[in-house]
């Protein structure tokens, strides 16, 4: 099980499961909602998530057609965005009070990369969305 919370705590959550990969996101509404150089999202499956509490305290901003950005109201920290009817869910890494006991894995839309960052690892990049050999890998 990882736990996960906002930073007033009002908000938190469990994953059950094992949760499937880490992505580094670096568009400009990612690095937005973040504040930071980059979003890190923990991808996993739906049926694994569950609210602890404050779950009526999520609000949630459309950032573009089809992607909602959920946060805290009370803290404004990130919280998770369930996709597919809650058959995915999508959790800011950086909420994370657990291990999840695995590793990022890509960076993606680096096209919209902040110029004052500069990637340092090893791991894959592309421009955009990955492309479907890459997604189908991980299954
Ligand atoms: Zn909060
Ligand atoms: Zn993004």
């Amino acid at each position: 099980m990882v736990n996960g919370s906002c930073l007033c705590g009002d908000v938190r959550f469990e994953l059950a499961g094992e949760p499937q990969f880490i992505n580094h996101c670096h568009c400009s509404m990612c690095r937005k909602v973040h504040g930071a150089a980059f979003g890190s999202f923990l991808h996993a499956d739906g049926a694994g998530f569950r609210w602890l509490a404050g779950e009526d305290k999520v609000r949630r901003f459309d950032s573009s057609p089809g992607n909602v950005r959920a946060f805290c109201e009370r803290c404004g920290s990130n919280m998770p965005v369930l996709e597919e009817g809650g058959a995915h869910v999508i959790i800011p890494a950086g909420t994370l009070d657990d291990d999840p006991k695995l590793k990022p894995i890509v960076h993606i839309f680096t096209a919209n990369k902040a110029p004052w960052y500069e990637i340092t690892d090893h791991l894959p990049q592309f421009a955009g969305f990955p492309p479907d050999s890459f997604c189908d890998d991980l299954n």
